[in-house]
């Protein structure tokens, strides 16, 4: 019987030698977790916790079929290698037999970190530092054979099937494109031989694993770079794929150099869905699509909309392993979407200083160090402020079986994410709210709004616990000048309780700042909200799709109507501290709405002609009617003092904890350790 409300998303599909339950599927990321102590146990409770929260098919993050395909060291040549992926393969298949886990191969080609990193030709991407050598002939076979042992070792590993990254950059691609494939023998000039190697790699593989096993290709279906893949060059590869004996297409957008944010927050859900209907078209085979599809109700209307056949979902997984149980069961809003930040998933795998998590659940990728088992007693605890940390504590805490009362002065759960989420580009935010409202009733906490909390408001009541998320305040730095009536707050500008004039000066170039600027600068509809603006001002063409979906296409931002200066006393660039995978999409599009950017500015006074500053000792004058400070913050936490020098079982949480470095990432984790260990 067809589901009522997904009857596309919740029915099988049918692969020939086998089915998959749904039409969903975890996509491949890489975690950290293929190389870390203990990894394949960890990796068994990670993929196994989204097999028992009702996921068709997992991709695994990308496994080397060499050395000199990875940068993490994670590769797969050996039956003693296999032998240990079987922990993981078992795990998944213990939950439920036909849950499908293929593994990926992923050869990085010129992006390898890596000394002995090989390449068609040797050109170095622009976001390597390292140029990578050419393969010979002899070389070529080598990554021929590796390709074809990795995929034979993953069956012996217990995996369903592989899938073959083709795209972003990593080695299949470069053959397929002229600027990095500069070969005149039979593996580059014409397109026919730019194909060559990686049609070579399926039929090989295919000759290899026999034909009941799943073989996933993932094609650059809109590269994003000037001169890259034109639309019949997508479609001839896609449809030699099929006939080389793939299972499935994957469609992925963008290589990494490219300069188009595909998967950031600013990115309209579904955006590139159309890309893959399109190619769907010429195709016999199911083909996948994925970028930004983070809530079932879209991926149910890309499947009617007839764009794809499945949709891979990599990051919502990491949010929530329950999302497709939550949505079969109509659980929806107790689904924790994912909002598309990065900041605890791609920024730590591409920084490579942390493993890889999400700020809106810790526990992904940390599901046997992290675990909210019931408490052995039931306790009585008040949370003091709902900003992310007071929410993800109470969450945690009555999901353990505590009895948690939480206090707000605002008027609304949320704190500093209010104002997070009226920023064009982050409406994500919201669903966070939504999430975290939806758990405070499931766990009946009883919430008291628009009540300020004071020593004497506690004093009375027994709980066993206080909480103290009261958060942050910004911070008001010495300036001469500070209390001039066109000094405003971040606060109030974004709360749209103050006017800002036509010249601006902000202090404070953090994630705030650059946030207010986008927030004054911009006019009309936001980019994540329409597919149409979003293409314009990253000029994507997807009507006509030219050469890799953006040449010959100028990008149009709409001009600022407002002079704007975003100032920093640091030299170092400006935007410099913002999200690894995000930062230059947000620095870009500020630039282009011609927000100036200064660097080594030093604030001397605020008077009616402007804000007067230093920049490399040079005086000047900013003639600006507002100064807006985005300056930092300072935590709040004399109610704290107050209520430990009383004697009370008190503890911090979030801002109210710590200030410096603070954001939801880390507000969030820290408070859902503690309602952990209570
Ligand atoms: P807060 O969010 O400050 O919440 C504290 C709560 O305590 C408030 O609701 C307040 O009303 C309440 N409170 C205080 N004192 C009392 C009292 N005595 N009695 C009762 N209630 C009290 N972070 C990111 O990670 N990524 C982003 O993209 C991001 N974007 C942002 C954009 C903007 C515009 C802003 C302003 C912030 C952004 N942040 C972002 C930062 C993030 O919102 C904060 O780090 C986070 O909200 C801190 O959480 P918290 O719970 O510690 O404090
Ligand atoms: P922040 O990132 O620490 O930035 C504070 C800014 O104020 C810096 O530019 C700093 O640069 C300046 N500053 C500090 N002290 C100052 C002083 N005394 N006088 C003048 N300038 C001073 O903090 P934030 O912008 O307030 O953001 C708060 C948190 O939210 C951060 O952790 C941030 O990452 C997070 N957030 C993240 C995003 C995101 O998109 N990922 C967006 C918004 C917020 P100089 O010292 O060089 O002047
Ligand atoms: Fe999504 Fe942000 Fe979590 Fe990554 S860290 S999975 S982008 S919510």
């Amino acid at each position: 019987m067809s589901h009522p409300v997904y009857p596309n998303l919740f029915s099988p599909i049918d692969l020939g030698f086998t089915q998959l339950k749904n039409r969903v599927l975890m996509g491949s990321m890489h975690t950290g977790l293929e190389e870390a102590d203990n990894g394949f146990e960890r990796m068994a409770a990670y993929f196994s916790e989204r097999a028992r929260g009702g996921v068709g098919m997992i991709i695994t993050g990308g496994i080397a079929p060499n050395l000199e395909a990875t940068t993490s060291g994670a590769h797969l040549v050996s039956r003693s290698q296999a032998r240990q992926h079987k922990e993981v393969t078992d795990a998944v298949h213990d939950v439920d037999a036909d849950i499908k886990i293929c593994m990926q191969i992923l050869h990085q080609g010129a992006l390898s970190k890596n000394e002995n990193l090989v390449a068609p030709s040797a050109v170095k991407s622009r976001i390597s530092r390292m140029t990578p050598n050419a393969l010979d002939e002899a070389g070529i076979q080598k990554q021929l054979d590796d390709f074809v042992n990795c995929a034979q070792m993953a069956k012996l590993a217990g995996y369903d099937g592989v899938e073959v990254i083709g795209s972003a950059g990593y080695l299949l691609s470069t053959f397929l494109v002229k600027k990095t494939n500069l070969r005149e023998d039979q593996w580059g000039g014409s397109y026919e031989n730019r194909m060559r190697f990686p049609l070579e790699v399926i039929k090989r593989i295919r000759a290899a694993v026999g034909e009941h096993f799943i073989l996933i290709f993932r094609i650059s279906a809109m590269d994003m770079l000037d001169d890259g893949m034109s639309w019949d060059e997508v479609v001839r590869l896609a449809k030699e794929m099929e006939k080389a004996g793939v299972t499935i297409i994957s469609t992925h957008f963008c290589w990494h150099e490219a300069r188009v944010p595909t998967v950031a927050t600013m990115v309209p859900r579904a955006a590139f869905a159309g890309v893959t209907g399109r190619l769907r078209k010429e195709l016999s085979v199911p083909v996948i699509t994925s970028n930004r599809i983070n809530t079932p109700e879209v991926a149910e209307q890309v499947l009617r909309d007839g764009d794809a056949d499945l949709i891979s979902m990599a990051r919502p997984m990491l949010a929530d392993p329950e999302f497709v149980v939550k949505a079969f069961e109509g659980r929806e809003n107790e689904i924790n979407t994912c909002i598309a930040c990065n900041q605890a998933c791609l920024d730590h795998t591409f920084g490579r200083k942390q493993g890889v998590t999400c700020l809106v659940n810790p526990r992904a990728c940390h599901e046997t160090l992290l675990k909210y088992s019931p408490a052995a007693q039931s306790k009585h605890i008040a949370v003091i402020g709902a900003g992310p940390a007071g929410l993800a504590y109470c969450t945690v805490a009555s999901q353990r079986g505590h009895q948690v009362t939480l206090y707000d002065g605002a008027a609304q759960i949320g704190g500093q994410f209010n104002l997070a989420k009226r920023i064009p580009g982050k409406e994500e935010f919201y669903e966070t709210l939504r999430y975290y409202d939806t758990m405070l009733k499931l766990g009946n906490v009883e919430v008291h709004l628009n009540t300020w909390v004071d020593k004497a408001l506690l004093e009375n009541k027994s709980f066993d616990e206080i909480i103290i998320a009261t958060g942050i305040s910004p911070r008001i730095p010495d300036i001469v000048g500070i209390n001039h009536p066109k000094v405003l707050s971040y606060l109030d500008v974004i709360e749209g309780a103050v006017e800002v004039g036509k010249r601006v000066a902000i202090i404070g170039a953090g994630g705030i700042g650059f946030d207010v600027a986008e927030l004054i600068s911009h006019k009309g509809i936001s980019p994540a909200m329409d597919k149409e603006v979003f293409a314009r001002e990253w000029g994507i063409d997807f009507e006509n799709h030219p050469r890799g979906g953006v040449t010959g296409v100028q990008p149009i931002f709409e001009r600022a109507e407002r002079e704007i200066y975003l100032l920093q006393r640091k030299d170092s660039p400006v935007g410099r501290g913002l999200g690894l995978t995000t930062g230059w999409a947000h620095r870009i599009s500020l630039i282009k709405r011609d927000v100036k950017m200064l660097n080594a500015v030093t604030y001397q006074h605020i008077d009616d002609h402007g804000l007067h500053i230093l920049v490399n000792n040079d005086a000047h004058l900013l003639e600006v009617d507002t100064v807006i400070i985005c300056a930092g913050q300072k935590s709040n936490r004399s109610l704290f003092d107050e209520l430990e020098s009383a004697g009370l079982n008190v503890k911090l949480a979030g801002g109210a904890f710590r200030a410096a470095e603070l954001d939801a990432k880390a507000a969030i984790n820290q408070a859902s350790y503690l309602a952990a260990a209570v």
